[in-house]
């Protein structure tokens, strides 16, 4: 009886999001006992994420809630609200299973799934591509975490990537949730937990496997013709 894998992912919209989402499907419905919860950073559920979303066949979830109007430029909180209306919805509706905060442009390796499937309260491993060090991980000593391997510690106490750490539901408290401070949404959600060191339970061979990566695609740049894909057919002339 396998416990069910919440994997919650934000989005929003872009000229890259169908081919991220497309990609991220066809990974997750190699998954069994998946549901996934897409949280579209929109004032309502989109029609393009929805139809990628019917199509995997897979138990989903489809909400929406949009990030507040302060939230512009480059430095902002990406995918907190989102983020927090998932949450809030595993809280009200889901007892049992693990979550997992997956974004639309990483990519996983389908043993990870099977990893993260037996999480007691938490655990973590490492994520590829990761700012200067090019990963970020928890290091172990004798199977137990003993710190942290990244480039940016940032006076956090978790000092880990979104990616790097499931969790399971029944260890979800009323009080956790996700602050709008970018660069701290993933410390500030696990001390939320209230999460001690000792709690945590190293995945991937002690953390000496990376089983996910933090891609990101090039920005496309705008067509410089405008094309009218109807008639593609009479193209090119
Ligand atoms: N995201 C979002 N709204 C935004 C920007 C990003 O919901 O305005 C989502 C995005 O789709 C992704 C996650 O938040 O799933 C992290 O964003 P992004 O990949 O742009 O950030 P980075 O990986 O560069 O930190
Ligand atoms: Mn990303």
């Amino acid at each position: 009886n396998l416990k069910m894998i919440y994997y919650v992912t934000p989005t929003y919209p872009r000229p890259e999001q169908a081919p991220e989402l497309t990609r991220l499907a066809h990974t997750l419905m190699h998954v069994p006992r998946l549901h996934w919860i897409i949280a579209d950073d929109q004032p309502i559920c989109s029609e393009l994420v929805l139809n990628i979303l019917r199509r995997t066949n897979l138990p989903f979830t489809h909400i929406s809630s949009p990030k507040p109007f302060i939230y512009k430029g480059t430095n902002f909180p990406r995918g907190v609200s989102n983020r927090r209306a998932a949450l809030t919805w595993l809280q009200e509706n889901v007892g049992e299973g693990i979550l997992y905060f997956g974004d639309d442009d990483n990519t996983v390796d389908l043993q990870l799934f099977e990893e993260i499937r037996n999480t007691k309260k938490v655990s973590m491993f490492p994520v590829g591509l990761i700012g200067g060090y090019g990963i970020s991980s928890p290091v172990v000593k004798n199977g137990k975490v003993a710190g942290f391997f990244d480039s940016w510690p940032g006076s956090r106490t978790f000092p880990v990537d979104m990616a790097g750490f499931a969790v399971n539901i029944e260890f979800l408290k009323p009080t956790a949730t996700m602050p709008y401070i970018a660069g701290h949404e993933e410390d500030k959600f696990l001390v939320s937990l209230g999460l001690q060191m000792e709690d945590i339970e190293p995945l991937a061979d002690n953390c000496t496997k990376i089983l996910v990566w933090h891609t990101k695609t090039v920005k496309y740049k705008k067509p410089t013709v405008k094309i009218n894909l109807k008639q593609l057919g009479e193209l090119p002339k």
